[in-house]
């Protein structure tokens, strides 16, 4: 016997934090694909995009003086200076999605991590994924042909500032297989969905049920 149960939920920011080249990019590829109800948080960025990047679809690409604007206004949920780019969330799709249920991925470093969690504290799911060796890293990082071998070691002293808020995150998973990694971090999305503080329909339901006991 299974009847549909709707209960109402209140959305949850899950954030996937991590050096370049921990393999971030292919896990949120692959768990966005496995998880229909989640989706992915547009950051806008002052990079320049790399080839084959799209804008509106990867980053929304501005250039300082329209960043510096938005920043201005408070239209950043957070914002921070990366590898000397500025990289920021929009407000407003972020809140209207929670108001929805609607789950939310976000790649952002432990700046942003960080201000997520002082500002909606209860609505955000912190995740940091290591790699299995600095080897590994390194290989990862070197195999990327778009950045220049300059970029390769500038990221590879930022990975090591970056692994050292490993600590601050709720959950870390070491990114050693990609299909155990999409595994763990599918567990860890049910798990915080069915928080009882997530289910704001929860205690209508359970009057629902009780009355009719
Ligand atoms: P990339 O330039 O390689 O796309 O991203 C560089 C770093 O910036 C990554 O660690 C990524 O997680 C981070 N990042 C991307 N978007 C945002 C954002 O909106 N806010 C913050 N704080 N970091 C971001």
């Amino acid at each position: 016997m299974s009847e549909p149960i709707d209960i109402a939920r209140r959305g949850l920011l899950f954030v996937l934090s991590s050096p370049s080249g921990a393999g971030k990019t292919t896990l949120s590829k692959a768990l966005l694909a496995a998880e229909p109800d989640l989706s992915m948080s547009l950051s806008a960025t002052t990079r320049a995009p790399r080839p084959g990047e799209v804008d509106g679809v990867d980053y929304d690409f501005l250039d300082m003086e329209r960043f510096e604007a938005m920043r201005a206004a408070g239209k950043f949920l957070e914002w921070a200076r990366v590898f000397n780019n500025c990289y920021g969330t929009p407000k407003a799709p972020v809140l209207a999605a929670l108001q929805k249920g609607a789950d939310i991925l976000f790649d952002i470093d432990w700046q942003g991590a960080q201000q997520l969690r002082g500002q909606l504290a209860a609505d955000t799911v912190t995740v940091f994924i290591l790699p299995p060796s600095a080897a590994t890293l390194r290989a990862r990082l070197s195999q990327r042909a778009q950045d220049s071998a300059e970029v390769v070691a500038e990221r590879m002293s930022a990975a090591a500032a970056e692994i050292s808020h490993w600590a601050e995150y709720d959950y870390v998973i070491v990114n050693s297989d990609i299909q155990d990694s999409l595994m763990r971090l599918r567990a860890i999305l049910a798990a915080e969905r069915a928080k009882r503080n997530r289910l704001t329909g929860l205690s209508a339901f359970v009057r629902g049920l009780q009355s009719e006991l």
